[in-house]
């Protein structure tokens, strides 16, 4: 026998049997262009026809096969020819059944008298036995009744133009034409107790059982997984081979006088992942650290700790975050924190290179108290920006550090685009976005994993509740009543500009003026994407004085924004967001000793929406949220849109596979290991 040749799958579909250049034309829309992809193309179920029934046997209401001889068929039409009738009638020896369809004529040409037909449905009369729109097939003699009849048959995702036995039909015979010519994809791996691959398509198309078919799936699934950690575990391993870690422990010479001035002491959840955090900037490779979190669960003091660890030992750090706002924020928290122990703190976003100080000459810094050339007197700093710090412009020398805020924002391109600023400097990656373990390990299985699992104390609750926009009114009066108390008070719209007045989705430039209304005497501003640096700016230093007391914004809001005194959050069109981004909104108002208040209002007519909602009433715990999330949306609505690296999976599913994505990841370990 011939070695085995993967190659073979690659060829065109055009190379079978039966496949021109229009069906392969169809077949393109279904993204099936190669006889792997064919191979691969998933059934979205699978119907048991070992049991098709007698037509007498047919009981009214359930779901049944049947299968017969056309009698008699036509179509009548009615108000002129724009309503018609199609019907055929099926015999099989124990009765007849009727079966038909409203408004599709063209049927007729599709069906003859004569013909043998297998149909699928529900029974809706019995006098005359009858099956209203029935999934039909036409089953010719032959080897066709062993694919189609008298098994489990797969039903495919099709597209105009192609039927279910034709595809399958094709299917079917490329299974038999390849028999022995598919390998596995991994040589050397032994997968005890799994089918082939080969054995595991067969088996995924033409199952003996449903059992079978999902053992099937969960094998494909494992190859799946497989392919998408092999470059991460590659990742893992040629740091570990090839990447010394900088020294970057520090000597707590900074980190003592910045904590004792912060006004609160580290919880344990904090003070535990800064230990193993140490460990990693004294170990023997460059840290690969991903730092989760809730939102306010303080992961920014221990990004400061970090920072400080490197500074301490001469190296620079960089800090990114997703947008201008937080990365101003942290400008705002970080100066305050390490100017009075005399470390530079530099801002870089798309609109401003540096605050506070002169644009320093970065290409003649060098860092490190032994390393500093005479005359810069500047030791190591903090560069804290957006995207901005990946451009060619930044170029610090003696970068040992970088952090990401608010990973999932970034895709691990941009990532590495940052860390490669630097001769393999330690990285910590933060998210605030809780993500389940079965995206997390698919997702960062190059990474090291720690979890600030508890909240600092003396935290409010944050209360939250479900309305409707009729009981808006009623939301006002009650924000009004707590800007009165002192409190401050964000309402968040989908939009910018633009409401969309079929879905009543509201945008915070109308929606600002209603507001200000109903809010009125307080102050209101705006806050969204589109103003300038230098508005957006403006207002968020109001808002945090006190001077503003309600902000309508856009989600820009959403990551990291941080004011105490701001309790009261509504969220209006609240079913248009994701139930995690909810939480990431909400998170912006647990940060003060008073009780918070997050109102999600969505339209009455929207029920199932609501129940959704509900979620967020019942549960504060990130993780929970973002499990049902993912259940409910899937991963890519989960992590939005600027995920980049998400996985292509036909077979896996990130929702329900962690076993297969934990094996998938050892095994990956294990075959990069040999190479
Ligand atoms: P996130 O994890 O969402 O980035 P932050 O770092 O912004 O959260 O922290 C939220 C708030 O909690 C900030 O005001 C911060 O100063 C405060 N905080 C952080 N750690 C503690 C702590 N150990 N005790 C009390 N407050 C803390
Ligand atoms: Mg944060």
């Amino acid at each position: 026998m011939p070695p085995p040749t993967p190659s073979l799958l690659v060829s065109p579909v055009t190379a079978l049997w039966g496949v021109g250049s229009e069906r392969a034309a169809l077949l393109a829309r279904l993204d099936i262009r190669t006889v792997e992809a064919l191979l691969l193309h998933r059934p979205h179920r699978y119907e048991d026809r070992r049991n098709v029934c007698r037509i007498a046997a047919l009981r009214l209401h359930e779901p049944a096969a049947a299968s017969g001889r056309i009698v008699a068929q036509g179509v009548k039409t009615w108000k002129r020819g724009t309503r018609s009738l199609f019907e055929f009638i099926l015999e099989d020896g124990t009765g007849r059944l009727h079966c038909r369809w409203w408004n599709l004529p063209y049927l007729e040409d599709r069906f003859q008298v004569g013909d043998t037909v297998l149909v699928y449905g529900k029974l809706c009369l019995l006098r005359p036995r009858t099956i209203d729109h029935p999934e039909t097939e036409v089953i010719e003699g032959g080897e066709e009744s062993s694919i189609h009849l008298n098994r489990i048959v797969p039903l495919y995702p099709l597209t105009e133009g192609l039927t279910q036995r034709w595809l399958r039909g094709l299917i079917w015979r490329t299974l038999n034409e390849f028999t022995g010519r598919i390998s596995d994809l991994w040589p050397g791996l032994v997968l005890a107790g799994q089918p082939s691959r080969e054995a595991a398509l067969r088996q995924v198309h033409f199952p003996t059982g449903l059992p079978e078919a999902e053992a099937a799936r969960c094998r494909l699934a494992l190859d799946e997984f497989i392919a998408f950690q092999l470059p991460l575990q590659r990742r893992r391993r040629n740091l570990q081979l090839h990447a010394k870690g900088l020294p970057c422990g520090g000597d707590n010479r900074l980190i003592r006088p910045f904590l004792a001035r912060l006004g609160f002491k580290l919880t344990e959840a904090q003070t535990r992942v800064l230990r193993e955090i140490r460990q990693d900037l004294t170990g023997p490779h460059p840290m690969r650290r991903l730092l989760q979190g809730d939102v306010g669960s303080g992961k920014t003091v221990v990004a400061a700790c970090t920072a400080l660890m490197a500074l301490e030992s001469g190296f620079n750090v960089a800090l990114m975050a997703p947008t201008e706002i937080l990365a101003e924020q942290h400008e705002h928290n970080f100066v305050q924190w390490l100017r009075p122990l005399g470390v530079p703190v530099w801002l870089r976003t798309g609109n401003r290179k540096t605050t506070g100080e002169p644009t320093p000459d970065l290409s003649g810094t060098r860092c490190g108290a032994a390393a500093a050339p005479a005359g810069t007197a500047r030791g190591p700093s903090l560069f804290l920006g957006t995207h901005a710090l990946i451009q060619p412009g930044f170029a610090p020398a003696g970068l040992g550090l970088v952090i990401i805020d608010e990973q999932h924002k970034f895709g691990v391109i941009q990532r590495e685009e940052l860390v490669r600023k630097g001769h393999y400097p330690h990285l910590l990656v933060m998210t605030a976005t809780p993500i389940p373990r079965t995206l997390g390990l698919t997702l960062y299985g190059d990474l090291d994993l720690s979890v600030i699992d508890a909240p600092p104390a003396g935290r409010g609750r944050v209360r939250t509740f479900v309305r409707t926009v009729e009981s808006l009114s009623k939301v006002w009066a009650f924000v009004a009543q707590k800007l009165r108390d002192g409190r401050q008070a964000y309402i968040v719209c989908p939009r910018v500009e633009e409401e969309d007045l079929v879905t009543g989705t509201k945008a915070a430039v109308q929606e600002f003026e209603r507001v200000q209304e109903s809010l009125a005497p307080h102050r209101v501003a705006l806050l969204h994407g589109r103003q300038t640096t230098e508005e957006k700016e403006q207002v968020m230093a109001e808002f945090r004085a006190n001077r503003l007391q309600a902000l309508v914004a856009t989600s820009v809001i959403e990551v990291g924004v941080d004011v105490p005194n701001a309790t009261v959050m509504v969220i209006e069109n609240a079913d248009v967001f994701g139930l995690a981004q909810l939480h990431q909104l909400r998170g912006r108002i647990g940060r003060s000793p008073h009780e918070g208040y997050c109102i999600l209002v969505a339209a009455a007519r929207t029920s199932e929406a609501r129940q959704r909602l509900r979620v967020l009433e019942q549960t504060h715990d990130g993780f929970r949220i973002a499990e049902a999330d993912l259940q409910l949306r899937g991963p890519g609505e989960l992590l939005g849109q600027a995920q980049s690296g998400m996985p292509n999976l036909r077979f896996g599913d990130l929702a329900r596979d962690l076993d297969l994505i934990q094996q998938a990841r050892a095994l990956a370990a294990q075959l990069v290991a040999k190479t």
